[in-house]
């Protein structure tokens, strides 16, 4: 059995949504589809919620009409068939009631992720009328019966993988499932989600629950890029890589993967492809065990960094210092990037500013702390790359004028950071695309 995940580009579109019905109906072995919402859709029902806690209920109510609007001509174009048709419209009265009906009562953060879950909802019951039309068997498996996670917002891959082979064994003769992407329940029991982009996250839980033969990840993309195709024209994709390479690409900011979502598939050894829907022969990437190509395979750049320096002479010959320092980041429960050391200073870096305040106000007592926001962590990623020659110089002579703040080395072998103010990534990620893989 296979996982295919398409993401929201790949169903935005009433003529994608068909593509796709086609690619997952000729497969050579039983698949579990997994959807992400239409593109736009979360966007839209973010700014939902965040009307709704503001208190702005007019300016909620008309992103929902809008976009009903846009779902109403989506399925008129999707599904013609009178019958199916007006089903469609059923689903869309359904969803759209329960926006409305929340619009009159009281904002709680529950009732956001409520809100930010009728998204994939509404994509995977339309997708499955899609398949109705074409004829062709399946079942949809409500994600909120089996994707679950714990108090510390971990998945619970144990129970996941019981209730989902409870669910499947319900169907021996099926060929074809259809998942939501994202949603999940909570250790409460309410409606939750796996964080943005995190439909990758489920497809790859869902690959390590079933042990699946292989977890393609199909996008917009033909694979993962040398560089951020965003940022840089000339890029390339990258043919194969290790997990780990995939891992750093994915956590320092290449968006195609959420960076969660390679631990579940390295844990048990399930190769993931990035695939692109509207290319669908197109090689892609292959993340598996078995890439060991020693080298740089590409760079990606992770935004709102926010670094915090410690000045403090008591560091000089002490020790206990650096523990008592990561024990306050550790009671905030806040990760640490990046972190440089001398003898009377530290630098380090987070991303999750939530705790910013109260991380600050508990590090004082150590020494004079300043923090820079609006700061961005360049990663070049490749197998030991450490090891390879001449690196460093390649490095740094393919930067021209950047004030580079802080370098990490030899904190992973597959990997070496930079940390430059966010005005100059998209000049220092066009200077490495010249330095290091000689494409202007
Ligand atoms: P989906 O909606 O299918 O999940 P995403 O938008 O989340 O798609 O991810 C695909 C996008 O990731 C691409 O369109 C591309 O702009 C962006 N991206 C950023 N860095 C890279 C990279 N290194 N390689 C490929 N795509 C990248
Ligand atoms: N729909 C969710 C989002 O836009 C999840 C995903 O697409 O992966 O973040
Ligand atoms: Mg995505």
């Amino acid at each position: 059995m296979k996982v295919m995940k398409f993401g929201g580009t790949s169903v935005g579109k009433p003529e994608r949504m068909k593509h796709v019905v086609s690619l997952v109906s000729h497969q050579a072995e039983p698949v579990i589809v997994v959807l992400s919402a239409l593109s736009g859709t979360t966007n839209a029902l973010v700014e939902i919620g965040e009307h709704i806690a503001a208190g702005d209920r007019q300016a909620a109510e008309q992103v929902i009409c809008e976009l009903e609007k846009h779902y109403r001509s989506f399925i008129n174009d999707l599904l013609q068939p009178e019958e199916l048709n007006l089903r469609a419209h059923r689903i869309v009265d359904e969803h759209f009631d329960f926006l409305k009906i929340i619009l009159r009562i009281s904002y709680s953060e529950a009732l956001g992720k409520d809100i930010l879950a009728q998204g994939e909802l509404l994509s995977t019951k339309l997708f499955c009328l899609c398949l109705e039309e074409k004829g062709i068997a399946h079942q949809l498996l409500p994600a909120l019966e089996f994707m679950s996670i714990d108090q510390h917002e971990e998945p619970r891959l144990g129970s996941i993988r019981v209730k989902l082979m409870q669910l499947l064994q319900s169907y021996p003769d099926i060929r074809l499932f259809v998942t939501q992407g994202y949603i999940c329940r909570n250790a409460k029991g309410e409606v939750d989600n796996l964080k943005r982009g995190g439909s990758d996250y489920t497809a790859s839980l869902i690959a390590a629950a079933i042990q699946a033969s292989v977890c393609e990840i199909w996008t917009d993309i033909d694979g993962m890029h040398n560089n951020d195709p965003r940022i840089v024209k000339n890029t390339f994709p990258v043919e194969r890589l290790s997990f780990d390479e995939a891992a750093e690409l994915a956590y320092f900011g290449a968006k195609i993967l959420h960076p969660a979502s390679v631990w579940p598939a390295q844990q048990y050894n399930i190769p993931v492809k990035l695939l692109n829907t509207m290319q669908p022969d197109a090689k892609g990437t292959t993340i598996s065990s078995a890439e060991n190509t020693v080298g740089v395979k590409a760079v990606a750049a992770k935004d709102n960094i926010t670094a915090i320096r410690i000045k403090s002479s008591r560091m000089l010959l002490a020790y206990g210092f650096l523990r008592k320092i990561f024990e306050v980041f550790e009671k905030y429960r806040t990760p640490v990037d990046m972190i440089t050391t001398s003898e009377v200073a530290v630098s380090l870096t987070i991303d999750n500013t939530k705790h910013l305040d109260s991380i600050v106000k508990e590090l004082e007592p150590f020494g004079v702390i300043e923090t820079e926001f609006n700061h961005s962590i360049v990663a070049v990623v490749g197998n030991q790359i450490a090891q390879t020659e001449d690196i460093i110089k390649k490095l740094f002579s393919s930067i021209v004028n950047i004030p580079v703040r802080m370098v990490s080395y030899g904190g992973s072998p597959h990997n070496i950071s930079l940390l430059v103010p966010s005005a100059y990534k998209e000049i220092l990620l066009k200077q490495l695309n010249k330095g290091m893989f000689g494409l202007d």
